[in-house]
């Protein structure tokens, strides 16, 4: 699978998309455009589904009326998607762990938000109110 390079967020987009089922190419068009608020143009995705194609990672099943064509990944484009997928995750992993706080009492990871408190005069971090008033109990008891 080494022909196949996902270069950029439009191609690794339109597989995404591909792995939720079969799909027409404007559908395809208009979901990429309304996720990554951009115009794009059919000349941003055919060849990259004819290049698919020709790797036997998508199927394009031709319709005789209104000459509309579906596009379906195959079995082989469906592994390809879940290994990118599983990269990907990795990715963002890796971009989110420094941003991440752990609460003091329950050592769950907190993103956005969390609770803090100041005790002793130093700046606590917690996940929840709950966490915090169990902290504060269990240490007064010490
Ligand atoms: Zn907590």
């Amino acid at each position: 699978m080494k022909d196949i390079k996902i270069i950029n967020l439009i191609k690794l987009y339109t597989l995404l998309l591909l792995s939720q089922g079969p799909k027409h190419g404007y559908e395809i068009i208009k979901e990429l455009e309304d996720k990554l608020d951009k115009k794009i143009s059919t000349s941003h995705i055919y060849p990259f589904f004819e290049q698919l194609k020709k790797n036997k990672v998508l199927i394009i099943e031709r319709h005789k009326e209104k000459n509309r064509k579906t596009y379906q990944l195959t079995e082989k484009g469906k592994n390809l998607t879940k290994s990118m997928i599983n990269r990907f995750a990795g990715l963002i992993d890796i971009a989110i762990e420094p941003r991440l706080k752990v609460c003091i009492h329950c050592a769950c990871k907190v993103y956005e938000g969390g609770h803090n408190e100041i005790l002793n005069k130093k700046k606590l971090v917690f996940c929840c109110k709950h966490c915090a008033s169990t902290y504060k109990k269990l240490v007064k008891t010490y």
